[in-house]
């Protein structure tokens, strides 16, 4: 039972809020012209280090005055209140004109539960704490250059060595590694287990001197990724995340978290579908049937995507667990996308890929070129599908004959 009521709570929240940050006043309805037109301008590494430090910020200050973790242990400095509580604060936080939280969502959306629920006595108290209080920043360390969808395939290694553990390796596609403390690394300890019995997870630190992180430029220009090298990097034993080998379980608590958020978070964005209807009207073509068609198909999809987020969260309000509905979100998510990128394909042709000046129209270009990267981020569609067609159709499995013999048998180098 509470010992505050959800009214005095939302009280008090409002008046923190209030003291600390801008109220949202009433947004000016969009307008075809007017204002800036960077719509979805990529950042380089610098801005991107500079937002996390400003959203480092904004988190210690809300968990000093206990808005930080809510419904979390108060041994960590939560509150230990229903999750109810979380959702009344960030309902009223969404009011407020808060710092740009995006660099806490692997951390604080994956990693962290994950070292809450499989760190050691020692891993929890160095970090649980600090990440939830947004004074460090962890990664997901999981992608080789040989192992994506097929995650098991990994071949970092990490042999024993009295207490010590000692990592030799490369990982990829690291989102947010320049700004990261830490990271949640996959490694082979055992190749004569099959493929996902081998696997043992550690935490890894960025200040490590043998940690190299370099950044790898994407094709809208940014360098939000990188590629990481472990030259016998030295982790205490205490740091492993989990059993020896039992690593695949700790993964699929990191990636259960990953499909729910970015199924969820990102279903139905009102301000894009305003803009794109602005400048359909600004080039007069809302008159023509066809471009209505598919106008109207954009729009009724993101709706839809958008009911599904709602039963989502509401199976999560009544304390169900989560089920398909966090791949079925992402492969909706991303379809909607891209119909959307091929729509502006159709109305700004050329204008996408020239600077012309012209308002509103290049300024797409980092949108429609960070879409295909969204087919692939959190699971590609393909395996997305592959998981719908078996946990929700009860299709048959792939056969997976390397499922069974040792690692070092089927791994051809
Ligand atoms: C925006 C973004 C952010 C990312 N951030 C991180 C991060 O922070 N940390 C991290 O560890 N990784 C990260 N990744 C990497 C991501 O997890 C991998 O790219 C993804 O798992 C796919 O692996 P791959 O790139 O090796 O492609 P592959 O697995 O080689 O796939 C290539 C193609 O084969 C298809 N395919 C593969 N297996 C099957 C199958 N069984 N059935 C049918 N088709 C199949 C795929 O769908 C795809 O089209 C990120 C990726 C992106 C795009």
């Amino acid at each position: 039972m509470a010992d505050i009521t959800l009214a005095e709570f939302e009280k008090e929240a409002l008046a923190f809020l209030e003291a600390n940050v801008e109220r949202r006043g009433v947004e000016k309805a969009f307008v075809w012209g007017e204002g800036s037109d960077n719509f979805y301008r990529e950042k380089d590494r610098q801005q991107e280090a500079d937002n996390a430090e400003e959203a480092k910020k904004w988190r210690q200050k809300k968990f000093d005055a206990g808005f930080g973790w809510i419904s979390g242990p108060k041994e960590y400095g939560g509150r230990e209140l229903p999750p109810s509580f979380d959702r009344a604060y960030s309902q009223l936080e969404s009011q407020f004109r808060v710092p740009d939280q995006s660099a806490f969502a692997i951390s604080l959306g994956m990693v962290t539960p994950t070292i809450y629920d499989h760190g050691s006595a020692r891993a929890k108290e160095l970090y649980v704490k600090k990440l939830w209080r947004g004074e460090m920043i962890a990664s997901q360390l999981f992608s080789e250059p040989g192992a994506g969808s097929d995650l098991a395939s990994l071949t970092t290694k990490a042999v024993k060595d009295g207490d010590e553990w000692v990592i030799t390796g490369q990982k990829v596609w690291t989102t947010g590694a320049h700004y990261s403390d830490i990271g949640e690394i996959m490694t082979r300890t055992d190749w004569d287990l099959p493929k996902h019995k081998g696997l043992t997870a550690f935490i890894i630190d960025f200040k490590d001197p043998n940690v190299e992180v370099r950044p790898l430029k994407q094709m809208t220009g940014g360098a939000s990724f990188n590629e990481i090298f472990f030259n016998e990097v030295r982790v205490k034993d205490d740091m492993r995340l989990g059993d020896i080998n039992n690593g695949w379980n700790v993964a699929l608590t990191t990636l259960m978290n990953e499909r729910a958020s970015i199924g969820t978070n990102n279903s139905g964005d009102n301000n894009l579908l305003t803009r794109v209807i602005a400048m359909v009207e600004y080039y007069g073509l809302n008159k023509d049937p066809l471009i209505r068609n598919q106008l109207a198909d954009i729009v009724m999809n993101y709706r839809i995507a958008n009911m599904n987020a709602q039963r989502t969260t509401a199976k999560a309000k009544a304390g169900q667990l989560p089920g398909p509905e966090g791949s079925i979100g992402k492969m909706v998510l991303v379809n909607n996308q891209a119909r959307l990128v091929k729509f502006l394909s159709h109305v700004l042709g050329p204008k996408l890929i020239a600077d012309s000046g012209e308002w509103g129209t290049y300024a797409w270009a980092n949108f429609v070129l960070g879409t295909p990267g969204l087919r692939i981020a959190g699971g590609s569609d393909e395996v997305m599908r592959n998981i719908v067609g078996e946990r929700v159709l009860g299709l048959p499995k792939e056969p997976g004959i390397d499922s069974r013999s040792p690692f070092k048998d089927i791994k051809v180098s």
